[in-house]
């Protein structure tokens, strides 16, 4: 466009957009981000802010330990990480194989730190769990949470003091191309770019139609809660997965979040029916706290005095196979990436996702990661979810 410099226009303020404009930013590019309502207003600002490489999948631990990566040097810009560690339980030899392998893979990736835990050494950590039905768990003391709002808050402060824009209750309602530019019809006027990145969370499918283009993600509601506790617990609970990743049902989530208090969600992995984004019920139902308070009851029946406290729901942006649509849609149209539908792991995907957008915009390929070509929104992938 004249400048030298290529503009990018990041659609999208949540963890996902603005790690992608810090990623542009860093490589050289002149980046404006839009978003519809305030930063973190979408799924990023209600979520619980796990971040962890407990997996029993080598590319989910490949593309955890680049997001890590990316925190680690966040946080020397003023992020707070919470290194609280995290444990995901298994229940039986099959789940603690799985997590064999794990500690391998996490080896390879650079992480040296997990270790697989037994009943008793579980107990040793969180003194409040029950372990009858455990075999085991899977535990990384490196991993731990943030505050996404901060995180977003953080780099978009960073991307403003670098020249870039980012402007808030700014609502995109129509693309065109003339020549090879973009102009694109927002709310608060029109703005023009070389390049794009729509990273509108579970309102993206409705920003790919407005460039042409048919993007599937579900919105999938999901619910969490704090619990507090009528005394602070004399030690720090890591945080708690009572599900191995890739099984079926429904699992608990839990972390401590300060003294005296805790947040939990419940981890589904069965099919729900996707939400409207501008519609959905955004507070937390009587059943979610019934089923919250019967695994609760089962995995920690003796903490001290607790009580459910503010509760909300909020949207996992998913794509057709769980993992993110990372790059252009249209192999013709590469000034167009979609960097979306990362589910329930766009807080710890987010650093990652950005930094894939950022390669596809400026080297039209995920040179940081070769491997993520697989995250591309081929056919294939990006297809309707049932
Ligand atoms: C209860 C709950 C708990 C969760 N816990 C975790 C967790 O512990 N760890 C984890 O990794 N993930 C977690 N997640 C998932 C995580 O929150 C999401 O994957 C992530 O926030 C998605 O980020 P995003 O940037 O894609 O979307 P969003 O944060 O939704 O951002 C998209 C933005 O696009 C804007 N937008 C939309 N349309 C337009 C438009 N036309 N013009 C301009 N702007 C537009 C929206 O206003 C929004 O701010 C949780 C989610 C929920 C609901």
């Amino acid at each position: 466009m004249g400048t030298g410099r290529q503009k990018v226009v990041v659609i999208g303020a949540g963890t996902l957009g603005m790690s992608a404009a810090w990623n542009l930013q860093q490589r050289g590019a002149d980046v404006t981000v839009l978003d519809q309502g305030g930063i973190a207003s979408g799924s990023s600002g209600r979520s619980v802010g796990v971040v962890g490489t407990q997996h029993v999948d080598d590319f989910e631990i490949l593309i955890r330990t680049h997001s890590l990566r990316q925190l680690r040097q966040w946080t020397a810009h003023g992020l707070t990480f919470h290194a609280i560690g995290y444990m995901r339980m298994g229940r039986d030899a099959r789940d603690m194989a799985l997590f064999e392998k794990s500690l391998f893979m996490q080896k390879a990736h650079g992480i040296t730190s997990a270790q697989l835990l037994d009943p008793a050494a579980i107990r040793a950590r969180v003194p409040h769990m029950n372990v009858d039905g455990l075999a085991g768990a899977l535990f990384g003391p490196e991993d731990g949470f943030l505050d996404p709002h901060q995180m977003c808050t953080l780099l978009a402060e960073h991307v403003k003091a670098g020249g870039g824009t980012v402007r808030q209750n700014c609502k995109v309602t129509g693309a065109e191309m003339k020549g090879n530019v973009w102009h694109l019809a927002t709310s608060a006027g029109a703005v023009t770019c070389d390049a794009v990145v729509n990273a509108a969370g579970a309102w993206a499918p409705a920003v790919a139609t407005l460039f042409g283009q048919r993007l599937h993600v579900l919105p999938e509601r999901h619910q969490a809660v704090t619990i507090h506790l009528s005394e602070p617990l004399p030690y720090t609970m890591p945080m708690v997965m009572d599900l191995v990743q890739g099984g079926t049902g429904t699992g608990l989530n839990v972390r401590h979040d300060r003294p005296g208090q805790l947040i939990t969600e419940i981890h589904k992995v069965s099919p729900t029916a996707g939400e409207n984004p501008d519609s959905y019920n955004d507070q937390l139902d009587e059943a979610a706290k019934d089923q919250l308070a019967e695994l609760l009851l089962e995995r920690m029946p003796d903490l001290p005095g607790a009580s459910f406290g503010r509760g909300w729901a909020g949207l996992y942006p998913k794509s057709s196979d769980g993992r993110p649509y990372v790059g252009p849609i249209d192999p013709a149209e590469p000034s167009l990436v979609t960097a979306a539908g990362a589910g329930g792991y766009g807080i710890q995907l987010g650093p990652v996702i950005g930094q894939l957008a950022a390669d596809w915009i400026i080297d039209g390929a995920p040179t940081s990661i070769p491997e993520a070509r697989r995250l591309l929104p081929t056919p294939d992938r990006n297809r309707p979810i049932a």
